[in-house]
């Protein structure tokens, strides 16, 4: 149970200032939803954390050590994406696979770790499927499965919900929070619906202009004038 810490996190693109050094703590196991307009530095935040984007300025501690310069990989932290991005020439076991075959795990162990993985996401049975033959729904278990392999402390999510249709989007609101309490570990969840927040969100982060600008539980952070 790590505790995520951003000191002074910035991030510089030329001379856009994206992610104007912000400080946070986020306590281990929380879920966390990161609200705010487009462009206000929210992806830029998550792609830093997870790191596919190199820090421009300060530290990501991740139970107290730095990891901000640490490849994706060996963070503990994991990342997924609005749109999936499955392959779509894997079957869906070795989508969920992938990065352990990337580390050397062997095959019959890489296959029975994915195998858990889609049972925990209700995806048993779709195993040897490829992408295409499943709904935005599946497709999106699929890759929750393929972040969660790696055993992450911190899964990040950008809008994973956006793409789906508005019941789906509900159920998977369901999933994610259930996905939360089984594992015990940390969502940062960048979200354009304060609906969505407040279902789902133990706590609340408002960013605005590269700055956090309100952070707090979700009732305190609505209420505020
Ligand atoms: P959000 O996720 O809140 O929409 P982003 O983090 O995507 O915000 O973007 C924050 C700012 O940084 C915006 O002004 C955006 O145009 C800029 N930006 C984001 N990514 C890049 C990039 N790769 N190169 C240059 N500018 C970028
Ligand atoms: P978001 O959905 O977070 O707003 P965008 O659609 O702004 O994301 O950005 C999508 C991709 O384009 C990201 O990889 C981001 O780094 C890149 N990007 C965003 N703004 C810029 C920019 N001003 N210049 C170059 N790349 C950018």
């Amino acid at each position: 149970d790590l505790d995520l810490e951003l000191v002074g996190l910035t991030k510089r693109y030329g001379d856009t200032v994206a992610v104007d050094g912000i400080d946070h703590l986020f306590h281990a196991g929380r879920y966390v939803c990161l609200l705010g307009p487009s462009g206000c530095g929210k992806s830029s935040t998550l792609r830093m954390i997870a790191g596919h984007e190199a820090v421009s300025d300060g530290s990501i501690l991740l139970g107290g050590r730095d990891v901000s310069h640490l490849p994706p990989a060996r963070r503990g932290t994991a990342m997924m994406f609005q749109n999936y991005a499955l392959f779509p020439h894997l079957s869906v076991r070795d989508n969920v696979a992938f990065s352990l075959r990337m580390k050397g795990v062997a095959a019959p162990e890489r296959h029975a770790r994915a195998d858990e993985l889609l049972e925990l996401v209700d995806m048993d049975g779709y195993a040897d499927r490829l992408p295409a033959q499943l709904s935005g729904g599946q497709q999106q278990r699929v890759a929750l499965a393929r972040a969660l392999i790696t055993k992450p402390q911190v899964l990040l999510l950008d809008e994973p919900l956006s793409a789906l249709d508005p019941f789906l989007r509900i159920r998977m609101r369901a999933e994610l929070k259930r996905l939360q309490r089984e594992l015990g570990i940390t969502f940062l969840h960048v979200t354009h619906g304060q609906d969505e927040a407040l279902a789902l969100a133990d706590e609340i982060i408002v960013m605005n202009e590269a700055r956090i600008e309100q952070a707090g539980p979700a009732r305190e952070v609505f209420d505020a004038p």
